[in-house]
């Protein structure tokens, strides 16, 4: 697999009212297409800064991010970016909803529309699409939210927390349908969260970062060397509490 996205040094201030707060400090990390890596750390270490700054919306004080090789300033069109909210548009069909991101870009044409009508039909959202967000599950709306984010192709897909606003019994369901979604089209992930489970159970690797400023503590690689895993069978795989204890321990000393 080559490396897709590459960080070099990052860093970021914050001016406050208090004066400078160093939110991250020297990031570099390297992530490999199609690899999913979750970044774990306690509550205000930086982590949704970086994911931040890696989507172009927050500026960075130091250091350089490239995409396949290419050194990118501010906001690239390889990257999509989920949030906690779906932030579906109510008063648009999920149909208007799911094109929503390529008529912003000027990018409605047949083979686009064609290509958000294959989605919706191979992840059964289809039958839906004349419905509005309030007629659907959780589940469903966030199934439809991540193919708003695929319909302009990103390579890269930044979840900040995405799953936590669900119900337990939902956010796993909804995991699992997301992670074979992304899967299944090639997508890279980086997902940040603060829910070990959810880091194991979905990824190739786990970054631990320190208290503010967050820095890389520690890279966990995980494999729980079986076929077809997905977040819901690898929960059962005798693996899973030996990297939950690994981890749990390591963010506990910070504490
Ligand atoms: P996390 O997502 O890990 O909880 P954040 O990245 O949201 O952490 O925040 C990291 C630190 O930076 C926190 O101390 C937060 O208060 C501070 N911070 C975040 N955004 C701003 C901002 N716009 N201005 C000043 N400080 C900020
Ligand atoms: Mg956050």
């Amino acid at each position: 697999m080559d490396k897709i996205l590459e960080l070099k040094d990052i860093s970021k201030k914050y001016q406050s009212k208090k004066g400078e707060i160093l939110a991250i400090d020297n990031i570099n990390m390297r992530v490999k297409e199609g690899e999913f890596v979750s970044i774990i750390g306690p509550s205000g270490c930086g982590k949704s800064t970086l994911l931040s700054i890696i989507s172009g919306l927050e500026e960075k004080t130091t250091g350089e991010i490239y995409i396949e090789g290419e050194k990118i300033e501010g906001i690239s069109a390889k990257i999509g970016y989920m949030l906690q909210k779906d932030c579906l548009l109510e008063w648009r069909t999920i149909w208007s909803n799911v094109v929503l991101g390529l008529e912003l870009k000027g990018k409605i044409n047949e083979e686009n529309k064609n290509y958000v009508e294959n989605l919706l039909k191979k992840y059964n959202l289809y039958d839906f699409k004349d419905k509005y967000p309030s007629e659907l599950s959780g589940g469903m709306r966030q199934r439809a939210a991540l193919i708003r984010t695929l319909a302009v192709r990103p390579k890269i897909l930044l979840l900040d927390e995405a799953f936590s606003a669900l119900d337990y019994q939902t956010r796993i369901m909804v995991t699992n349908d997301i992670y074979n979604i992304l899967r299944k089209e090639g997508i890279t992930a980086i997902i940040v969260t603060h829910d070990i489970s959810e880091a194991i159970s979905m990824s190739d690797r786990v970054a631990v970062l320190t208290k503010r400023p967050g820095t890389i503590k520690d890279i966990h690689k995980i494999d729980f060397e079986m076929e077809n895993r997905n977040p819901i069978n690898c929960r059962e795989n005798p693996k899973f509490s030996k990297y939950f204890n690994t981890l749990w321990k390591e963010l506990g000393v910070d504490e």
